[in-house]
Protein backbone atom coordinates (compact mmCIF):
# COMPACT_ATOMS: atom_id res chain seq x y z
CA UNK A 1 0.00 0.00 0.00
CA UNK A 2 1.14 3.65 -1.00
CA UNK A 3 2.62 5.53 2.54
CA UNK A 4 0.72 8.68 2.07
CA UNK A 5 2.15 11.99 2.84
CA UNK A 6 0.50 13.60 5.93
CA UNK A 7 -1.58 16.54 5.67
CA UNK A 8 0.58 19.64 5.92
CA UNK A 9 3.31 17.92 3.97
CA UNK A 10 2.55 18.96 0.70
CA UNK A 11 4.58 18.20 -2.38
CA UNK A 12 5.70 21.84 -2.48
CA UNK A 13 4.73 25.03 -1.53
CA UNK A 14 1.55 26.45 -2.81
CA UNK A 15 3.84 29.88 -3.45
CA UNK A 16 6.37 28.18 -5.93
CA UNK A 17 3.21 26.54 -8.26
CA UNK A 18 1.97 29.98 -8.58
CA UNK A 19 5.33 31.10 -9.42
CA UNK A 20 5.97 28.37 -12.06
CA UNK A 21 1.90 29.21 -13.13
CA UNK A 22 3.08 33.21 -13.61
CA UNK A 23 6.15 32.24 -15.26
CA UNK A 24 4.10 29.77 -17.90
CA UNK A 25 1.48 32.81 -18.36
CA UNK A 26 4.10 35.47 -19.33
CA UNK A 27 6.06 32.64 -21.57
CA UNK A 28 2.86 32.45 -23.55
CA UNK A 29 2.19 36.05 -23.77
CA UNK A 30 5.68 36.34 -24.78
CA UNK A 31 5.14 33.65 -27.50
CA UNK A 32 7.78 32.01 -26.45
CA UNK A 33 8.85 29.22 -29.02
CA UNK A 34 8.94 26.23 -26.09
CA UNK A 35 5.47 27.75 -24.57
CA UNK A 36 3.68 27.61 -27.71
CA UNK A 37 5.25 24.21 -28.53
CA UNK A 38 3.88 22.84 -25.66
CA UNK A 39 0.36 24.25 -26.45
CA UNK A 40 0.14 23.28 -29.86
CA UNK A 41 1.14 19.23 -28.34
CA UNK A 42 -2.07 19.99 -26.11
CA UNK A 43 -4.25 21.31 -28.73
CA UNK A 44 -4.53 18.07 -30.69
CA UNK A 45 -6.60 16.81 -27.48
CA UNK A 46 -9.23 19.03 -27.74
CA UNK A 47 -12.04 17.15 -29.28
CA UNK A 48 -11.21 14.27 -27.17
CA UNK A 49 -11.42 15.50 -24.06
CA UNK A 50 -15.00 17.26 -25.02
CA UNK A 51 -15.96 13.72 -25.94
CA UNK A 52 -15.06 11.95 -22.57
CA UNK A 53 -16.46 15.11 -20.47
CA UNK A 54 -19.61 14.95 -22.53
CA UNK A 55 -19.35 10.77 -21.73
CA UNK A 56 -19.03 11.37 -18.44
CA UNK A 57 -21.04 13.81 -17.60
CA UNK A 58 -23.74 11.77 -18.91
CA UNK A 59 -23.17 8.73 -16.78
CA UNK A 60 -24.23 8.00 -14.08
CA UNK A 61 -22.80 7.71 -11.14
CA UNK A 62 -19.88 9.56 -12.30
CA UNK A 63 -16.86 11.15 -10.01
CA UNK A 64 -18.01 14.72 -11.15
CA UNK A 65 -21.50 14.63 -11.02
CA UNK A 66 -21.69 11.96 -7.59
CA UNK A 67 -22.86 15.41 -5.58
CA UNK A 68 -25.72 16.56 -7.24
CA UNK A 69 -29.01 15.89 -6.29
CA UNK A 70 -30.27 11.83 -6.11
CA UNK A 71 -33.25 12.98 -8.07
CA UNK A 72 -32.10 15.13 -10.75
CA UNK A 73 -29.40 11.98 -11.41
CA UNK A 74 -32.53 9.74 -11.61
CA UNK A 75 -34.20 12.23 -13.62
CA UNK A 76 -30.94 12.29 -16.38
CA UNK A 77 -30.42 8.59 -15.78
CA UNK A 78 -33.82 7.88 -17.05
CA UNK A 79 -33.11 10.02 -19.84
CA UNK A 80 -36.49 12.16 -18.96
CA UNK A 81 -36.93 14.99 -21.44
CA UNK A 82 -35.79 18.38 -19.71
CA UNK A 83 -38.50 20.88 -18.64
CA UNK A 84 -36.88 23.27 -19.90
CA UNK A 85 -33.61 23.07 -22.62
CA UNK A 86 -30.08 23.97 -21.00
CA UNK A 87 -29.65 27.64 -22.33
CA UNK A 88 -26.73 28.10 -25.07
CA UNK A 89 -24.76 30.67 -22.62
CA UNK A 90 -24.45 27.32 -20.21
CA UNK A 91 -23.11 25.13 -23.52
CA UNK A 92 -20.49 27.87 -24.54
CA UNK A 93 -19.47 28.01 -21.00
CA UNK A 94 -19.02 24.23 -20.55
CA UNK A 95 -17.18 24.01 -23.54
CA UNK A 96 -14.99 26.62 -23.11
CA UNK A 97 -14.61 25.46 -19.62
CA UNK A 98 -12.95 22.32 -21.62
CA UNK A 99 -11.00 24.10 -24.56
CA UNK A 100 -9.34 25.94 -21.41
CA UNK A 101 -8.05 23.09 -20.43
CA UNK A 102 -4.61 22.55 -22.58
CA UNK A 103 -3.81 26.23 -21.59
CA UNK A 104 -3.94 26.09 -18.45
CA UNK A 105 -1.74 22.41 -18.92
CA UNK A 106 0.50 24.32 -21.12
CA UNK A 107 1.26 27.12 -18.19
CA UNK A 108 2.02 24.38 -15.96
CA UNK A 109 4.76 23.05 -18.86
CA UNK A 110 6.03 26.13 -20.19
CA UNK A 111 6.26 27.06 -16.58
CA UNK A 112 8.88 24.00 -15.76
CA UNK A 113 6.50 20.99 -14.68
CA UNK A 114 6.95 17.74 -15.97
CA UNK A 115 3.52 16.79 -16.92
CA UNK A 116 1.77 13.42 -18.05
CA UNK A 117 -1.23 13.78 -20.16
CA UNK A 118 -4.22 11.44 -19.07
CA UNK A 119 -5.29 9.94 -21.81
CA UNK A 120 -6.95 7.11 -20.32
CA UNK A 121 -9.50 5.97 -18.17
CA UNK A 122 -9.17 4.62 -14.63
CA UNK A 123 -11.55 2.39 -12.85
CA UNK A 124 -13.18 4.33 -10.06
CA UNK A 125 -15.00 1.47 -7.60
CA UNK A 126 -17.71 -0.82 -9.68
CA UNK A 127 -19.88 2.05 -11.08
CA UNK A 128 -17.79 4.78 -12.44
CA UNK A 129 -14.36 5.34 -14.19
CA UNK A 130 -11.95 8.16 -13.60
CA UNK A 131 -10.15 10.69 -16.13
CA UNK A 132 -7.76 13.15 -14.46
CA UNK A 133 -6.40 16.38 -16.21
CA UNK A 134 -2.75 15.46 -15.93
CA UNK A 135 -0.31 13.79 -13.67
CA UNK A 136 2.73 16.33 -12.97
CA UNK A 137 5.61 15.52 -11.73
CA UNK A 138 4.97 12.16 -11.19
CA UNK A 139 3.61 12.72 -7.90
CA UNK A 140 0.41 14.33 -7.92
CA UNK A 141 -2.90 14.94 -9.83
CA UNK A 142 -3.86 18.03 -11.80
CA UNK A 143 -7.58 19.19 -11.80
CA UNK A 144 -8.81 22.34 -13.75
CA UNK A 145 -11.94 23.97 -13.35
CA UNK A 146 -13.18 27.12 -14.53
CA UNK A 147 -15.69 28.98 -12.46
CA UNK A 148 -18.57 31.92 -12.19
CA UNK A 149 -17.09 34.78 -10.67
CA UNK A 150 -19.21 34.50 -8.28
CA UNK A 151 -18.06 31.24 -7.23
CA UNK A 152 -13.94 32.81 -7.48
CA UNK A 153 -14.53 35.49 -5.26
CA UNK A 154 -16.22 32.78 -2.46
CA UNK A 155 -13.35 30.77 -3.21
CA UNK A 156 -10.93 33.87 -2.64
CA UNK A 157 -12.40 34.61 0.65
CA UNK A 158 -13.49 31.80 2.43
CA UNK A 159 -11.18 30.03 4.99
CA UNK A 160 -12.33 26.55 4.07
CA UNK A 161 -11.26 26.78 0.13
CA UNK A 162 -12.57 24.18 -2.41
CA UNK A 163 -13.92 21.55 0.65
CA UNK A 164 -16.01 24.14 1.93
CA UNK A 165 -17.13 26.34 -1.17
CA UNK A 166 -16.96 23.50 -4.20
CA UNK A 167 -17.67 20.23 -3.01
CA UNK A 168 -18.13 18.43 -6.27
CA UNK A 169 -14.81 19.52 -7.43
CA UNK A 170 -13.37 18.21 -4.13
CA UNK A 171 -14.80 14.69 -3.88
CA UNK A 172 -14.06 14.32 -8.01
CA UNK A 173 -10.24 14.96 -7.05
CA UNK A 174 -10.86 12.71 -4.03
CA UNK A 175 -12.40 9.46 -6.18
CA UNK A 176 -9.84 10.43 -8.93
CA UNK A 177 -7.08 9.78 -6.46
CA UNK A 178 -8.29 6.75 -5.38
CA UNK A 179 -8.74 5.82 -9.05
CA UNK A 180 -4.99 6.69 -9.35
CA UNK A 181 -3.46 5.86 -5.95
CA UNK A 182 -2.18 9.34 -6.02
CA UNK A 183 -1.86 10.95 -2.43
CA UNK A 184 -2.83 14.88 -3.60
CA UNK A 185 -4.18 16.90 -6.31
CA UNK A 186 -3.00 20.42 -7.36
CA UNK A 187 -6.82 22.07 -7.52
CA UNK A 188 -6.35 24.96 -10.44
CA UNK A 189 -9.61 27.47 -10.63
CA UNK A 190 -10.11 30.73 -12.86
CA UNK A 191 -13.05 32.65 -13.15
CA UNK A 192 -14.51 32.46 -16.65
CA UNK A 193 -15.58 36.26 -16.41
CA UNK A 194 -12.02 37.88 -15.18
CA UNK A 195 -12.74 41.30 -15.88
CA UNK A 196 -15.96 41.85 -14.30
CA UNK A 197 -15.34 39.73 -11.21
CA UNK A 198 -11.94 42.14 -10.60
CA UNK A 199 -14.25 45.20 -11.17
CA UNK A 200 -16.93 44.54 -8.65
CA UNK A 201 -14.84 43.74 -6.42
CA UNK A 202 -13.28 46.93 -6.65
CA UNK A 203 -16.60 48.57 -5.80
CA UNK A 204 -16.22 47.18 -2.49
CA UNK A 205 -14.90 49.37 0.24
CA UNK A 206 -12.40 46.30 1.49
CA UNK A 207 -10.78 45.65 -1.75
CA UNK A 208 -10.84 49.15 -3.11
CA UNK A 209 -10.15 50.93 -6.94
CA UNK A 210 -6.72 49.61 -7.23
CA UNK A 211 -7.55 46.25 -6.28
CA UNK A 212 -5.65 43.76 -8.84
CA UNK A 213 -7.36 40.09 -8.76
CA UNK A 214 -5.00 37.17 -8.90
CA UNK A 215 -5.99 35.51 -12.00
CA UNK A 216 -6.00 31.58 -10.55
CA UNK A 217 -6.75 30.43 -7.65
CA UNK A 218 -4.10 27.09 -6.67
CA UNK A 219 -4.95 24.48 -3.55
CA UNK A 220 -3.20 21.22 -2.58
CA UNK A 221 -5.78 18.75 -2.05
CA UNK A 222 -5.16 15.88 0.28
CA UNK A 223 -6.09 12.28 0.14
CA UNK A 224 -9.06 11.62 2.28
CA UNK A 225 -10.14 7.99 2.84
CA UNK A 226 -13.61 8.94 4.35
CA UNK A 227 -14.53 11.08 1.89
CA UNK A 228 -13.94 8.88 -0.56
CA UNK A 229 -15.71 5.99 1.33
CA UNK A 230 -18.58 8.27 1.38
CA UNK A 231 -18.17 8.91 -1.86
CA UNK A 232 -18.55 5.45 -2.94
CA UNK A 233 -21.19 4.47 -0.95
CA UNK A 234 -23.02 7.19 -2.71
CA UNK A 235 -22.28 5.69 -6.27
CA UNK A 236 -23.90 2.31 -4.52
CA UNK A 237 -27.19 5.02 -3.99
CA UNK A 238 -27.23 6.32 -7.18
CA UNK A 239 -26.43 3.12 -8.96
CA UNK A 240 -29.08 1.71 -7.68
CA UNK A 241 -31.72 4.05 -7.94
CA UNK A 242 -30.76 4.37 -11.38
CA UNK A 243 -32.30 0.39 -11.76
CA UNK A 244 -35.78 1.21 -9.87
CA UNK A 245 -38.69 3.09 -11.87
CA UNK A 246 -39.57 4.62 -8.32
CA UNK A 247 -37.83 7.80 -8.01
CA UNK A 248 -35.73 8.80 -4.91
CA UNK A 249 -36.28 11.35 -2.63
CA UNK A 250 -35.15 14.44 -3.64
CA UNK A 251 -32.51 16.25 -1.96
CA UNK A 252 -32.93 19.86 -2.30
CA UNK A 253 -36.33 22.34 -1.13
CA UNK A 254 -37.43 22.69 -5.30
CA UNK A 255 -37.74 26.20 -4.71
CA UNK A 256 -36.36 28.56 -7.93
CA UNK A 257 -35.65 32.01 -6.31
CA UNK A 258 -34.17 33.04 -2.94
CA UNK A 259 -36.35 35.64 -0.77
CA UNK A 260 -33.81 38.26 -2.11
CA UNK A 261 -34.96 37.60 -5.72
CA UNK A 262 -31.68 35.38 -7.25
CA UNK A 263 -31.75 32.00 -8.47
CA UNK A 264 -31.35 29.83 -5.83
CA UNK A 265 -28.38 26.59 -5.62
CA UNK A 266 -28.87 24.39 -7.29
CA UNK A 267 -32.64 23.94 -7.67
CA UNK A 268 -33.17 27.51 -9.70
CA UNK A 269 -30.55 25.65 -12.31
CA UNK A 270 -32.36 22.09 -12.41
CA UNK A 271 -33.56 21.38 -15.87
CA UNK A 272 -36.07 19.13 -13.94
CA UNK A 273 -37.83 21.48 -11.34
CA UNK A 274 -40.98 21.22 -12.93
CA UNK A 275 -41.14 17.09 -12.97
CA UNK A 276 -39.42 17.25 -9.05
CA UNK A 277 -42.28 19.95 -7.88
CA UNK A 278 -45.23 18.12 -9.78
CA UNK A 279 -44.03 14.80 -8.08
CA UNK A 280 -44.11 16.11 -4.80
CA UNK A 281 -47.28 17.82 -4.87
CA UNK A 282 -48.67 14.25 -6.28
CA UNK A 283 -47.63 12.89 -3.36
CA UNK A 284 -48.95 15.68 -1.27
CA UNK A 285 -52.51 14.98 -2.69
CA UNK A 286 -52.44 11.70 -2.60
CA UNK A 287 -51.63 11.30 0.69
CA UNK A 288 -47.98 9.50 0.30
CA UNK A 289 -46.06 12.13 1.70
CA UNK A 290 -45.05 12.92 5.48
CA UNK A 291 -45.69 16.51 4.09
CA UNK A 292 -48.83 17.74 5.43
CA UNK A 293 -50.96 21.17 5.20
CA UNK A 294 -52.22 22.77 8.50
S1 LIG B 1 -35.31 20.79 -8.44
FE1 LIG B 1 -33.83 20.57 -6.79
S2 LIG B 1 -34.63 18.91 -5.50
FE2 LIG B 1 -35.67 18.80 -7.48
S3 LIG B 1 -34.51 17.37 -8.73
FE3 LIG B 1 -33.72 19.40 -9.17
S4 LIG B 1 -32.03 19.70 -7.76
FE4 LIG B 1 -33.23 17.99 -6.99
Amino acid sequence: MAAYRSIGDEPSDIGEMYQLSYTGIDAIDHGDDYALGVLADLEGSVPEWLRVHREMEHSFPSPSGIMRCRLQQWFDAKKMKPDQSSPRGWKVRRAMGIISEPYWLAVLGSGGADLAMSNKKFDCGPHMWAHPDAVMNGEFLVEIKSVSGWGYRKILESWGGVEMVEKGHYVQAQLYMYATGMPWTLYLTWPADFGQTQSSMRQKKKYGKHYEMQPLYLEWIPRNEDTIEMALERAEMVAADKLSNEPPPREFAGVEYRTDGRRAWPCGYCLHLAKCNDLIRKEVETGESDITFV
